[in-house]
């Protein structure tokens, strides 16, 4: 199985690393409902078809992704930058002491 790093093109699967699920949301981290915080840790779907997945591509430029993989053909039809997903949720950063 070949993924298409952004940065460094199609790699073979031993350069990568599977990180998990790309579908959980993680519950609030003040919340202390046990029931969320189950679901999120232990709870996981097995789809048959399009997965969203994190993967690293520990083996070359370390970047993390979001692949798209069929689980039935594994079969690629997206990858994207994972950070692009946590920066649109991120507060924006603020530097301070640097000069205008
Ligand atoms: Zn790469």
């Amino acid at each position: 199985m070949l993924i298409t790093c952004p940065y460094c093109g199609p790699r073979d699967l031993s350069e990568y690393t599977y990180q998990g699920d790309a579908n959980r949301t993680r519950p609030d981290p003040a919340s202390t409902d046990q029931a969320a915080w189950n679901a999120y840790v232990y709870e996981r779907t097995n789809p048959a078809g399009d997965h969203r997945e994190y993967w690293q591509h520990s083996g070359g430029c370390r970047a993390h992704l979001v692949v798209i993989r069929n689980t039935l053909t594994h079969e690629i039809s997206e990858v994207s930058f994972a950070r692009a997903e946590l920066n649109h949720h991120a507060a924006p950063r603020r530097i301070t002491g640097a000069k205008a």
